[in-house]
């Protein structure tokens, strides 16, 4: 599962606003980050890096096994470093675009063209939380690819377009093959409800590491804090009873069939009860 704690964070903060200072200081920051993340505005650099592996053996025989409609099926359960690299190619994708708009715009007010280029940047990461290949699809791609190596199939909730949930599931997933999983590989079952977050880390990797090498100067900035802060809060809050509790009740009302239903609920709850 993949919680948009953000959303949480920032509807609560919202809803004091009215009262406390506190709270509307913290709003401020929040919304003035894209303008300070730049020392130096990106220069005249246009280079896009896109790699995609379209072979990823032995896992795909895996995934054709789990999908069971021959080899052009097992693209439907992509690999780690498959799914990794679409997601690294949907964000330069995106970043390269807002700034060659930045870069070539007629807009002649530097401060306009520049807060259309952070914010914008900002709107569309934000957006992208909710579309395939972002981070969210790739979140949910990561436990998915452990599953399929071990032939379980499942659905990625992000390909229904989930725009504005707070919680997204990887859903399809029986419990047969959640049972053979752990018997057959517990090291791997405690990794499965980890895997996702270690993918929006990779994510945040591979575009430090292609700026940094190829010189692309993209605007990630913006990326790294919505990831790395939303996987802090998820830890956090599948630890606080209160919050956890109470959002299970909700889902176990709302998922009553294994074709709706999460394959694990919070990630580090399970995590912690599949280490012991
Ligand atoms: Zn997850």
């Amino acid at each position: 599962m993949y919680s948009i704690v953000l959303k949480y964070l920032l509807s609560s903060i919202l809803r004091k606003v009215k009262n406390n200072l506190l709270p509307a200081i913290l709003v401020t920051i929040w919304l003035l980050i894209p303008l300070c993340i730049h020392s130096q505005p990106p220069k005249d650099t246009l280079k896009l890096k896109i790699d995609l592996p379209l072979f990823d053996f032995p896992y795909q025989k895996k995934a054709m096994d789990a999908v069971g409609s021959g080899f052009f099926g097992s693209y439907a359960n992509p690999s780690m470093s498959q799914s990794l690299a679409v997601s690294t190619g949907v964000y330069s994708s995106f970043h390269f675009g807002m700034k060659h708009f930045y870069e070539n715009s007629n807009i002649r007010n530097r401060l306009v063209r520049r807060l259309i280029y952070d914010w914008g940047t900002l709107a569309g990461d934000l957006l992208l939380l909710y579309l395939p290949g972002g981070e969210a699809w790739l979140h949910e791609e990561y436990h998915r690819a452990v599953m399929s190596r071990h032939g379980a199939n499942s659905f990625n909730g992000v390909n229904r377009f989930p725009v504005g949930s707070s919680i997204i599931a990887v859903s399809k997933v029986k419990d047969e093959d959640l049972m053979r999983i752990k018997e057959k590989s517990p090291s791997d079952m405690v990794r499965l409800h980890a895997s996702g977050i270690e993918g929006q880390y990779l994510l945040i990797n591979n575009l430090q590491r292609n700026n940094f090498f190829y010189d692309l100067q993209l605007n990630n900035q913006a990326l790294y804090l919505i990831s790395t802060f939303n996987s802090h809060l998820y830890i956090f809050m599948s630890t606080s009873p209160k919050f956890a509790d109470k959002n299970m009740t909700k889902m176990n009302e709302k998922e009553t069939t294994i074709a709706s239903r999460d394959f694990t609920g919070f990630d580090f709850t399970a995590w912690a009860y599949e280490r012991f």
